[in-house]
């Protein structure tokens, strides 16, 4: 459920801190420490899921919470009427660095494509 050595495990459990920003059932929702756009918003799982390549057929109900705290997010922030970017780094190639899942919520500015 939790991993001792998980920097975003003591982040939900209150032992790090992080600016909190909402939370739902199954997801919990905080600034990212190294903002990419005006708007950086980390949503992640309140147990500890390493990536979305690890996700068990049982654990979507997390994913899915996360979606929707996004979801709403986005429109407390003012997100929805300039669109906002959802990304999911998975893995090396992916470019994930913390290994416990988490969605990045990007906005409050224009996004390219593709990604680099
Ligand atoms: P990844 O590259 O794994 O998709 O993204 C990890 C994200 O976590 C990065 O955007 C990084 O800035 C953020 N991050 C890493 N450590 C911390 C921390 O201790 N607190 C917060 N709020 N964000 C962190
Ligand atoms: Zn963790």
């Amino acid at each position: 459920m939790s991993d001792p050595n998980c920097i975003f495990c003591k982040i939900a459990s209150g032992a790090i801190p992080a600016k909190r920003l909402g939370e739902n059932v199954h997801a919990l929702a905080f600034a990212d420490l190294n903002p990419q756009a005006p708007t950086h918003v980390l949503v992640i799982p309140k147990v500890h899921l390493a990536s979305h390549a690890a996700i068990a057929p049982d654990q979507w109900p997390h994913l899915s919470a996360m979606q929707e705290l996004a979801q709403k997010l986005a429109k407390e922030l003012g997100l929805d009427a300039t669109g906002y970017r959802l990304v999911m780094n998975t893995g090396k190639d992916g470019g994930q660095t913390v290994f416990h899942l988490h969605l990045h919520l990007l906005g409050g500015r224009p996004m390219s494509w593709p990604p680099g």
